[in-house]
C-alpha cells in the first residue's frame, strides 16, 4: 500500500477546482470524466469537487478513512489538480499536518 492510501489528507485539505472539460463528456475528460453530480459549480470556467470547501473538508469521492486507509472512488478519472499533486509537493506535509498525521 503506497503512503497515499493510508493518508488522504490532500483531499480532506484543499479546494479541488477545476474546468468543466474534465467532467463525464466533456473534450478533456480523463478516463469517464468526473460525474456531474460530484461537483458544485463555481463559474462558467471553474467546477469544484463537492466537499472540498466545506468547513470541515473531506472531498465527495474520497472512500475510507483518513489516516487509515483510502481510495478515490472515481481513480481513474480524477480531474487535474488530483493527478498533479503527490508527496514531492509542499502542501503534502501541510495536508499531513492539519489532519493530526506525522511529517514525511
Ligand atoms: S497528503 Fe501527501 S501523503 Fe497524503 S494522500 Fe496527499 S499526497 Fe499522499
Ligand atoms: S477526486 Fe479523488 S483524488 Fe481528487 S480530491 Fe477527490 S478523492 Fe481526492
Amino acid at each position: 500500500m503506497s503512503v497515499c492510501q493510508s493518508c488522504g489528507a490532500c483531499c480532506a485539505t484543499f479546494r479541488v477546482d477545476f474546468h468543466p472539460v474534465e467532467l463525464a463528456g466533456g473534450a478533456f475528460a480523463w478516463g469517464a470524466g468526473v460525474p456531474l453530480e460530484m461537483t458544485v459549480p463555481v463559474t462558467a470556467n471553474i467546477v469544484r469537487m463537492a466537499g472540498t470547501d466545506a468547513a470541515a473538508p473531506r472531498c465527495v469521492a474520497l472512500a475510507g478513512e483518513i489516516g487509515q486507509q483510502v481510495s478515490c472512488t472515481i481513480y481513474d478519472s480524477r480531474p487535474s489538480p488530483c493527478r498533479e499533486f503527490d508527496t514531492e509537493h509542499a502542501a503534502c506535509n501541510r495536508a499531513r499536518q492539519r489532519c493530526g498525521l506525522a511529517p514525511l
